[in-house]
């Protein structure tokens, strides 16, 4: 019966079946899953003389009267009394019949939330019975759950459907998955009891903490899905370990020349991790690691190290960036340091002129192209490399595991599949890290190069704006140069550059002595390059830009950097656009400009930038505050929609869950299979289990 289609239940047809299938729901265990939202409590037929403002409640009276009044429009109104007190029932929409039910003298059972009206406490549009004679209100015995609506499913037919299906379980309870060790540890009950507890929570429930999702019963099966989720990415990851690729076991020398020709020497960690990948990559199978590195620690050098690996093994090497700028500055920098070695690397982006885009289409596919560098157009159709063997992905948190993906079956050949190097300059908390990239080795890059000095914070008030403006003029009279950066605003890109532009005229006028720029998203590349470069080259003092410098840009003279609406930006952005400064040898500083008043939260948050420089503890702290859709970015966050855990809410279970992970893949592979199956379906997280 629970594997069975929904049009097993009684009262469920095709069109029932398909309104369902908008909330996910196929079969019938799918509505074990799908949990309240709230509950509601009908088990206490509560006096009117006790009823209380603000409280949904369950209470019974006789009909005193019933009358339409207008006030702006037509009302019904119907005044019960149970001799405690007395409640005004309000309708807005009603029919005649309805009005006539109202009879005084007959007795109604209503729920719904009590509010101070005019002539004392009434309910607006309550649900309502009419009790036949003698007959009492009627309690239920458990608390009434309220579940994710969806268009033409009534919540009274949500339970009368997860009534079916929870009776459905108790005749065949589904296997218990979890080893009896794990539960005992964690103290926590049966699936079957979970399940039943949480559709039906008996009259002294407590209701709170289910309604932040930290009962026993809940963190029960946020356990077995966060473990579900573990246990499929790892699989995935086992299975890459069954996939060939080419092994990159030739041209050290070439790349031990080229780390000796660089202008600095690696940090312990750079030296570390590339170790790591060489090893990684001198094998015949497909690498799948994840750099993770605070911003600045210069990773775009490891990379370049690892393509330069494939290159000196006569394979390809692409590196895919998320933004145009950034890929640019890709370009740039790997083209000096790539040409004196006679390499020449190919671009591809989305608004590249056609005559170039079929110079380099034929470049790659044909080979001559030993390193590809480009945005999303990398992955797209149309492309076709000779044999590409190793992938690079910059930001890995603005891709999805899919354009990942995407990217690496451009390379799949008789080799098997390339190598894959993900780098993210977003560190990520341990535990997010566990469930999001579960299917990637992790390599941190923990140590800035020497020199960095940490970026100085303050949050200012834009009243004050004049100050800082005096600040701008300051540092550029004493040689250093300025970012004033104006956020993105809503994702429009519009607006985003008016509001570049406003700051840009206001500092021209302000400051007619220095020479400012301005760069933002809507420019062509070329402009936009030029902007850059002209600011690289000093030409520029103070340069107004968009959230478009966010990634990448490298001007050591910087020392200055002005945030303005920095209330609306998240944590993680803020100090990846921080991260542009501190590059060079001056102290440096950041304002971040907020409109008042700030509440609360936005207090905190800018607090977090003040107090540490620190990548990490930013993320964590964004992960706190915000989610982990904002700091992983918000559609494609490489984090499914969980069922019922969350991850933030859930962290604390992560280390338990790896655990209970590799032991069931040591000892229970059947068990573990069962566990994916049951919460992600035979498809597993990305289509393989
Ligand atoms: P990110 O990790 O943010 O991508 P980058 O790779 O852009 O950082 O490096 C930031 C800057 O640090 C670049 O100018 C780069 O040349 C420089 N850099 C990288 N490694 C070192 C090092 N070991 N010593 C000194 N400078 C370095
Ligand atoms: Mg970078």
């Amino acid at each position: 019966m629970l594997s069975e289609a929904l049009t097993a239940l009684k009262g469920v047809g095709p069109a029932l079946a398909k309104r369902l299938e908008k909330l996910g729901l196929s079969r019938v265990d799918d509505l074990l899953f799908l949990l309240p939202l709230r509950y509601e409590d009908r088990t206490q037929l509560v006096r009117i003389g006790a009823l209380v403002a603000g409280k949904r409640c369950l209470t019974s009276g006789e009909v005193l009267l019933a009358e339409t009044a207008y006030r702006g429009r037509r009302n019904l109104l119907v005044r019960i009394s149970d001799g405690s007190g007395q409640l005004t029932l309000r309708f807005f929409h009603f029919s005649r019949q309805q009005q006539a039910q109202f009879q005084a003298g007959k007795h109604v059972s209503c729920f719904g939330e009590v509010r101070r009206g005019s002539a004392g406490f009434e309910m607006i549009h309550p649900e309502y019975r009419i009790l036949r004679e003698e007959q009492g209100a009627v309690t239920d015995d458990s608390l009434t759950p309220v579940y994710p609506a969806t268009e033409g499913v009534q919540q009274g037919r949500l339970r009368n459907l997860t009534d079916q299906a929870l009776e459905a379980m108790l005749k065949e309870p589904p296997p218990e998955l979890l080893p009896q060790s794990v539960t005992d540890k964690l103290g926590m009950p049966s699936l079957a009891d979970a399940i039943s507890y949480l559709h039906r929570p008996p009259p002294d429930a407590d209701v709170a903490q289910m309604q932040e999702g930290r009962h026993p019963c809940q963190q029960r099966l946020a356990f077995e899905e966060l473990l579900a989720h573990y246990l499929s990415l790892r699989s995935l990851r086992s299975l890459a370990e069954t996939e060939g690729a080419f092994a990159l076991t030739h041209g050290q020398g070439r790349v031990d020349q080229f780390v000796a020709d660089l202008p600095f020497e690696l940090t312990g960690a750079q030296a570390r991790v590339v170790d790591e990948i060489m090893v990684d990559l001198s094998r015949p199978h497909p690498m799948m690691r994840l750099i993770q590195g605070d911003v600045g620690s210069g990773k775009t050098v490891v990379a370049a190290i690892a393509c330069l690996k494939a290159i000196a093994c006569g394979v390809q090497a692409a590196i895919m960036a998320p933004t145009e700028i950034l890929a640019e500055q890709h370009w740039r920098n790997f083209s000096d340091w790539f040409r004196p070695l006679g390499i020449e690397p190919a671009w591809l982006s989305g608004s590249q002129k056609a005559a170039a885009r079929r110079d380099a289409l034929s470049a790659i596919a044909n080979g001559r192209a030993q390193l590809v560098i480009g945005t999303h157009a990398l992955f797209q159709e149309g492309v076709e490399f000779d044999n590409l063997a190793l992938v690079v992905i910059d930001e890995q948190h603005r891709f999805g595991v899919h354009q990942r993906m995407a990217l690496r079956d451009k390379g799949i050949g008789k080799d098997g599949q390339p190598h894959q190097l993900v780098m993210t300059a977003t560190p990520i908390p341990r535990t997010l890290a566990m469930a999001a990239y579960a299917d990637l080795d992790t390599s941190v890059i923990d140590e800035l190069p020497p020199g960095r000095q940490p970026v100085s914070t303050i949050a200012v008030p834009d009243t004050r704006r004049g100050e800082i403006i005096e600040r701008v003029r300051a540092a550029c009279k004493s040689g250093q140069q300025a970012y004033w950066v104006c956020p993105l605003i809503e994702e429009s890109e519009v607006l985003d550059y008016q509001a570049a532009e406003a700051s840009y005229q206001m500092l021209t006028e302000a400051l007619p002595e220095l020479r400012v720029g301005l760069v933002h998203g809507r420019m062509r590349p070329a402009e936009k390059e030029r902007g850059m470069q002209a600011f690289k080259e000093g030409l520029i003092q103070v340069l107004v830009a968009t959230t478009v410098i966010e990634v990448g840009v490298d001007v050591p003279n910087a020392s200055l950097m002005i945030i303005e609406n920095a209330e609306r930006m998240g944590l993680s952005q803020l100090h990846q656009l921080r991260g542009r400064v501190g590059r060079g040898a001056a102290q440096s500083h950041c304002v971040l400009l907020y409109k008042g008043p700030l509440g609360r939260i936005a207090k905190e948050r800018l607090a977090v930038l003040r107090d540490t420089n620190d990548g990490f503890v930013v993320a964590q702290r964004d992960l706190e505050l915000r989610g982990p859709g904002e700091l992983l970015g918000t559609r494609q966050t490489g984090l499914p929609d969980y069922r019922v855990a969350n991850i933030v809410r859930d962290a604390s279970l992560m280390p338990q869950v790896q655990m209970t992970a590799e032991e069931l893949r040591r000892s229970s592979t059947s068990r573990a299979a069962a566990i994916v199956r049951r919460w992600l379906g035979d498809a597993g997280r990305y289509g393989k289990v």
